[in-house]
């Protein structure tokens, strides 16, 4: 072995003791939270790369800093329901890291929302955004209350309590939300009513995601879906070909799984399958977005609702079987760990040749494995949906100048977003000798911004 080999042995064990240890405690500190742990363990094993090439990391102690959030606020929501029950809620902020500009991330309301997964997703947000190349730090916040079933009036009440405690922790320069799952426009706009009348002041750029008549960004609806077939269209080119023609199948019917559907029939892609949590709909002809969207977003009805219009196409009350459906390009648009390895194995049986994370998360590790073992293209969430964060930046640009740009100017710019991200990434990958791993360049292009920022700001 020459004197150099051997030195890069060295410097390899020394980054994997180290990332190691500061994973062991990690998960003595939180040995339940099993979401933020399995995020952890994928962003440190595609580090080691970046340890091996920079001791100052270490040195700094820089894992172990970016792993414990800067602040965790948890809190009470009561409530009064349309009978009168007062009914109480947890909710949850994680202020992960401010290095790049203030927190930014969504809130979701859902059942399943606990604190691990609020840090698991805060966490994957700091990379996402840093890569963005905007200006905004890294955060999330939720609720583990369950929209379906409530009335508007319920919706609102909630809403406004949940921000009666949230609004001293955040503000434009300081933590700025959006939504996310079970939180769309009317629930940002109740929260933006609260937050407004408890300032008595006028902050537009407090929340993204808003209306239109008071600070929304054209195009912010679409971004993420949009962002994610962008995301789909670079690595196409990379393989010489386009979405055209291809067929495609979409888990979800909520806002990244209909406007990744939208893009990618509006660039020539058949879109045979989607999902709602109960099961999902398969047409090989194509699916009717137009339906899809009169049934999910107009009446807020489930996915099966489909078959009163179009007879000629089929239900599986199991939306997991949608993995099933053979496609040339599946994008998992829902939720966390919907792809396993039995789905990812049955997903390559079919020749699928492309997977894009709409969702954040929605891959286990063991199904990302497998995927890049069988050649097939895979895209991460931390660059692949990061287009709705982005233009949640450019929502906040055009509040803090009071300007309002046209939708155009906003697809073009988050489309010039997603190129750049695509490239950076592939350069990060083939830098520290990953050429093709997307995981692997994604993590490391968005952590060595934020890491290096941390060190120029000092120890706080
Ligand atoms: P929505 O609430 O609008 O939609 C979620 C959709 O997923 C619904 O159709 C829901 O069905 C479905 N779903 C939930 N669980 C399952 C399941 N186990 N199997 C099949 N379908 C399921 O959320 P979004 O579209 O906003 O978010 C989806 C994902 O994208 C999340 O992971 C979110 O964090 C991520 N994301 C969202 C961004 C955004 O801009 N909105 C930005 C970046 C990431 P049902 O109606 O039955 O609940």
């Amino acid at each position: 072995m020459n004197r150099q080999t051997y030195a890069e042995g060295i410097a390899e064990q020394e980054a994997i003791d180290y990332i190691n240890s500061v994973y062991e405690k990690v998960k003595q500190r939180d040995p339940h939270e099993t979401e933020f742990l399995q995020a952890t363990k994928i962003l440190f094993d595609s580090l080691i790369p970046v340890f091996v090439k920079n001791r100052t990391y270490i040195e700094h102690n820089i894992l172990e800093r970016i792993i414990e959030p800067e602040r965790v606020i948890s809190f009470r929501v009561p409530w009064v329901d349309d009978e009168g029950n007062v009914q109480v809620n947890r909710g949850y902020r994680v202020q992960f890291n401010s290095a790049l500009g203030p927190y930014k991330g969504g809130i979701r309301f859902h059942p399943t929302v606990n604190l691990s997964v609020m840090k698991f997703l805060a966490l994957t947000q700091i990379f996402k955004n840093s890569l963005t190349g905007q200006p905004i730090g890294g955060g999330k916040g939720g609720a583990d209350f369950d929209p379906k079933g409530k009335s508007d009036q319920e919706i609102m009440r909630f809403c406004q309590s949940f921000m009666t405690e949230l609004y001293r922790h955040i503000g434009p320069d300081i933590d700025v939300p959006a939504g996310d799952i079970g939180v769309g426009k009317r629930e940002i706009g109740y929260m933006f009513g609260q937050y407004k009348r408890l300032r008595g002041a006028y902050e537009a750029g407090v929340l993204t995601g808003k209306g239109i008549h008071y600070g929304g960004s054209l195009g912010r609806t679409e971004a993420t879906g949009y962002g994610t077939i962008y995301f789909v269209e670079e690595m196409l080119k990379e393989k010489r070909t386009t979405i055209k023609n291809k067929t495609v199948i979409t888990s979800g019917s909520g806002n990244v799984a209909i406007h990744a559907m939208e893009k990618a029939i509006q660039l020539g892609a058949r879109v045979v399958a989607c999902s709602d949590s109960n099961g999902y709909i398969y047409d090989k002809n194509g699916l009717s977005l137009q339906t899809i969207k009169r049934i999910k977003i107009d009446e807020g009805g489930r996915i099966k609702e489909y078959l009163n219009y179009h007879p000629e196409a089929e239900y599986f009350d199991d939306a997991k079987q949608i993995w099933s459906v053979p496609a040339d390009i599946a994008l998992p648009c829902a939720t966390q760990n919907e792809i396993d390895l039995e789905a990812a194995n049955m997903l390559i049986e079919n020749n699928v040749k492309v997977v894009v994370e709409g969702a954040n998360m929605p891959c286990t590790r063991e199904a990302i494995d497998v995927f890049i073992e069988n050649g097939v293209l895979f895209g991460p969430a931390q660059a692949a949906n990061a287009g709705g964060v982005a233009v949640s930046a450019l929502e906040m640009a055009q509040n803090s100048a009071r300007l309002k740009w046209t939708f155009e100017e906003v697809d073009k710019q988050l489309k010039n977003i997603m190129q750049t991200i695509y490239r950076n990434v592939v350069n990060a990958a083939n830098e520290y000798g990953h050429p093709g791993n997307l995981v692997v360049g994604a993590n490391i292009a968005g952590f060595t911004k934020v890491a290096d920022t941390m060190i120029e700001q000092g120890v706080v």
